[in-house]
Parts: C-alpha cells; sequence; structure tokens
C-alpha cells in the first residue's frame, strides 16, 4: 500500500531467531530429539524441569561504548568472560590502552580490540562506526552525570547531556542495527537509570536524557520486531562506579570513611525507597547486561529491566 512502512526485518529478508533455537544447534543433523529424553526435556524447558544456564557468547562482537572504566568496564569484562571479542572504547589512547591491559588481566586470553573516540558529537560517533566491523551486540553505556541546580544549568550543559547520553546511543543504533536485523540476530541495550523513573530534582538535566534511553529502546525493539534482534533498556541505581568515587572523593578525603561507607550513607539519604539499602557494585550491573545480551535472553525485547536495588518504589 502507499506510504506503508515495511518492516526492517522484511526489508532484510532476514532469518530470524526462533525459540528454542539455541538448543536445536547443540544437535548434530542426524541426531533425534525423540530418541533423548533429557534433550527432548532441554528443547521444552516449559514443560517442566530445570535448564542449566551456561552464557556462551563466542563467536559474537560485542561494543561497549564508554568501556575503559566504571560500569562499562565491568560489562566489558563480564561479555569477555563469557566468550565474546569486546570492542573497548575510551576518549585517549592512554585511557584504550589501560584498560586492555586490565582486561587482559581479568580475563586472560581475551579477545579485545581498541575503538578510540570521543561520542559526545556525532563526528565522533562516525569515527567509531568506522573503526568497528561485524558488531553483533551494542551496549550503550556512555553517559555524564552529576548534581546542578536547574536554574544554572544553561543550554550548552542541556546539549552536551542530550548529545553524550541519547544522540551517541540512536547513531550507533542506526549505524548498526541494519547488519544485526540482516543476519537475523543482534542484542542492543541501553544503560539508563532508576533516574528515568526517579527523576532527581537535583539532576533534572540527567534524568531527561535517561528517560529518552527508556523511550528510544522500546521504540527500536518495537522497529525490528520479530528480526531477531532485541533491544532493551538496563536501569541500575547507584552503584559504586569511577565515576561515583569522583562524585564523592571529596566526601571520603573530608570524612576518612570508606568509599562504601558512604555510598550506603548516600543511598539512605538520597534512595531511602532502596530496598538492599546500599549501593551496587558494577559487577552486579553488568551480570544483568551479559544476560540481557545471552542467546538465552531472547524473549526479552522492549523491557526496562530493573538493577536498582529497588530504589523505584513500584511492582514492576
Ligand atoms: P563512569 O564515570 O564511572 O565511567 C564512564 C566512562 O565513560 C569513563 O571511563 C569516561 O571516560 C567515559 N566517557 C565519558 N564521556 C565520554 C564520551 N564523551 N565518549 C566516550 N567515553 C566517555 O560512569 P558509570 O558510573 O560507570 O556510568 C556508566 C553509565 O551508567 C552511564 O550511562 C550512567 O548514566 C549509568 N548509570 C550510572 C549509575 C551510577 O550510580 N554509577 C547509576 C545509574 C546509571
Amino acid at each position: 500500500a502507499v506510504g506503508e512502512i515495511k518492516h526492517p526485518a522484511a526489508r532484510a529478508g532476514a532469518a530470524a531467531e526462533k525459540p528454542g533455537e539455541q538448543t536445536e544447534r547443540l544437535l548434530s543433523p542426524k541426531t533425534s530429539i525423540v530418541s533423548y529424553p533429557l534433550l527432548r526435556l532441554m528443547v521444552c524447558p516449559t514443560k517442566n524441569k530445570a535448564v542449566s544456564m551456561n552464557i556462551d557468547l563466542s563467536g559474537k562482537v560485542a561494543l561497549v561504548t564508554a568501556s575503559t572504566g566504571g560500569i562499562g568496564f565491568a560489562i566489558a569484562k563480564g561479555l569477555a568472560a563469557s566468550g565474546a571479542e569486546v570492542i573497548i572504547n575510551g576518549r585517549s589512547e592512554r585511557s584504550v590502552s589501560a584498560a586492555l591491559a586490565r582486561l587482559q588481566n581479568a580475563v586472560p586470553g581475551a579477545t579485545t580490540r581498541p575503538a578510540i573516540a570521543d561520542l559526545s558529537s556525532a563526528e565522533g560517533v562516525n569515527l567509531l562506526v568506522q573503526a568497528v566491523s561485524g558488531v553483533d551486540i551494542l551496549v550503550n553505556n556512555a553517559g555524564i552525570y552529576g548534581p546542578q541546580d536547574f536554574y544554572e544549568t544553561d543550554d550548552a550543559t542541556w546539549e552536551n547531556y542530550w548529545q553524550t547520553n541519547v544522540m551517541s546511543g540512536v547513531r550507533l543504533s542506526r549505524a548498526l542495527l541494519p547488519a544485526m536485523v540482516q543476519q537475523g540476530w543482534g542484542r542492543v541495550v541501553f544503560i539508563s537509570s532508576e533516574s528515568a523513573r526517579n527523576i532527581p530534582a537535583d539532576m533534572i538535566h540527567y534524568g531527561v536524557t535517561k528517560t529518552a534511553q527508556l523511550s528510544l529502546a522500546r521504540g527500536l525493539a518495537k522497529f525490528v520486531a520479530g528480526s531477531g534482534v532485541t533491544v532493551n533498556s538496563v536501569l541500575p541505581g547507584p552503584t559504586i562506579s569511577d565515576g561515583f568515587a569522583e562524585m564523592m572523593k571529596d566526601e571520603v578525603a573530608k570524612t576518612g570513611k570508606s568509599l562504601e561507607q558512604l555510598a550506603k550513607e548516600f543511598v539512605m539519604a538520597n534512595r531511602p525507597s532502596s530496598v538492599i539499602q546500599r549501593a551496587a557494585t558494577v559487577e552486579e550491573v553488568a551480570n544483568m547486561v551479559v544476560y540481557v545480551c545471552s542467546t538465552q535472553a531472547s524473549a526479552t525485547s522492549g523491557a526496562a529491566l530493573r538493577v536498582d536495588g529497588g530504589v523505584v518504589d513500584d511492582i514492576v
């Protein structure tokens, strides 16, 4: 029909991943499911019985933006430990080389690639797009944050937050999704925040960008529906990352308390609805991201997944 929008999966003629496909691939062509009761159980997990979960991302290439430190580095480490080849992105050669060395130390034998680019502008994202290839998994982690009075937040600050936190993900998704759809498999994850739903009065400019990411992820999931590519957002709560440590460094120096203790006090004072009553570790956040990038997570798309320790006081 005139004006009809053709679905990207149809445009690309993609062979979408089917339910249970991951298990089916484990069977050789000559293996009959019927003759192996154990395999029958594995193929039909809903029929009862547990299926052991072993996340294996070997053969997949993952790009994690802003992965030289903090949550991004923990995600890169988790994906590498699950067998993925990981592209580490940062703004300088020095920070990227240091992160590659730390990753090699944490996951000996990991396959990695460097990609130096500043994602706060279209030019920077273009540089990254040109530097990468064969990306199966895109984790949009790049994000800046910090408290600032609304009256004192000028247009340039709003623009910088918008470009870094939202447009980097828009631009990368637009560049990398078509190949994922074409091959019928891919994972896109936006690292949003509990601040997307629980807008902090002292970081409205940040909260707005994090809410926008939820909208973007949900829209993209529908845009590539049925293609085998999933798009989700993950919402961490207060997490002890490098950026968080930087935000608290004056307090650490002033009080002599440990970062963990101060993080806990921060949570109790500023996010009292926290169910875990402490900040999360970067690894706790990364675990959720690794799962959502796994082949096992094929029925999770268009979701906003909370790793906020229960800060958002809601049942969903
Ligand atoms: P972090 O500050 O510890 O690390 C961010 C990394 O991004 C740094 O290595 C930095 O060099 C890099 N970076 C910054 N600007 C960049 C740019 N323009 N281009 C490329 N790299 C850039 O941050 P974090 O706490 O790990 O946060 C990561 C993501 O998680 C962000 O999107 C943030 O909004 C989100 N988040 C963090 C928390 C938290 O409490 N730490 C909570 C909720 C959500």
